[in-house]
């Protein structure tokens, strides 16, 4: 079954092959994992966990641009409406804005020309616009964050609220005039982490018609070693399903076999190490009750539908 895949940092392994001299980073490492998952449609990330400059920012940015346009005959920039029917779908999205001090809009214009249209404010960390789990938790979104969130409302970039602390998803909320999207989040009520959404969370993204996307990172799926698995995960989809509808519910696995350091398969579940095992997930799915057409809509549809709707 034909997936889209919310969230793996592949803009990070594009820049960090690049800085060593690789190139085709994509047709090398990545394309063919992902077919062998049937993964049609992927949120390529380019990640900042702090530290990064604004110099960074932009070459990651750019160098996976370029190399997504560079396959043209495999991948199709994916900037809104219907997705690709067969080749691979690319969507450029950014996880932390830390590097934007200044010049808020011109850069978020920048990014939009660039072909980004999934963006959240921060990672872990508390930066200029906005405060992630790690960060102060009375601090939240900041003015500059909330000029931010305007404008990406305006020109059509949705706010990832995955990395937000508590604080700064309700501010999130309280501003943006658009729905906001939870890339690569679980339940919090099945693993009590604070990268999992509560069930108030939960309800609120889907009262405003946004998505989640089920992570496969085996700390947000539980705490147990052993339940780590596909089914595991299947069971935050039904619990999300119970509380808040079928139609939030989407996919960001967050693989990162890919990645060097301390990364890598270790942190994934164990039926979901790379892009290649994704369909177990669906699988996974079936056998915990889901049809064949809720499963369709959770591994594709209500992704097509819910960027088909903002992206304009
Ligand atoms: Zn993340």
């Amino acid at each position: 079954m034909r997936i889209c895949d919310l969230h793996a940092d592949i803009g990070m392994d594009v820049l960090s092959k690049h800085r060593k001299g690789e190139r085709n980073v994509l047709r090398k490492h990545h394309i063919d994992k992902l077919k062998q998952g049937e993964i049609g449609w992927v949120g390529m990330a380019c990640f900042f966990e702090g530290h990064e400059t604004m110099d960074d920012f932009k070459a990651m940015i750019q160098t996976l641009r370029k190399e997504i346009l560079g396959n043209p005959e495999t991948i199709s920039l994916y900037t809104g409406g219907n997705p690709h029917e067969t080749k691979l779908n690319a969507m450029i999205t950014v996880e932390g804005m830390c590097p934007i001090q200044e010049r808020i809009p011109s850069t978020i214009r920048w990014m939009h020309r660039q072909g980004v249209r999934v963006a959240s404010l921060s990672w872990n960390d508390e930066n200029t616009l906005s405060t992630g789990v790690k960060g102060n938790p009375s601090r939240g979104l900041t003015l500059q964050g909330q000029l931010a969130v305007k404008t990406m409302n305006q020109i059509g970039i949705i706010v990832d609220v995955s990395h937000a602390s508590e604080k700064s998803f309700w501010d999130i909320l309280r501003v943006s005039q658009a729905p906001m999207i939870a890339t690569h989040s679980n339940a919090r009520r099945l693993a009590n982490v604070e990268r999992n959404l509560s069930d108030q969370q939960i309800k609120a993204i889907a009262a405003q018609q946004g998505l989640i996307g089920l992570v496969a990172a085996r700390h947000f799926i539980s705490s147990e070693v052993d339940m780590q698995t596909a089914d595991t995960l299947a069971k935050h989809a039904r619990h999300i399903a119970d509380i808040a509808g079928i139609d939030v519910l989407s996919i960001g696995f967050d693989y990162m076999d890919f990645l060097e350091g301390p990364f890598g398969t270790s942190a994934m579940a164990s039926d979901l190490q790379n892009a290649a095992q994704a369909q177990n997930l669906i699988q996974a799915l079936r056998n915990n009750g889901f049809s064949k057409e809720e499963t369709e809509k959770i591994a594709w549809g209500n992704a097509a539908s819910f960027f088909e709707k903002n992206l304009k």
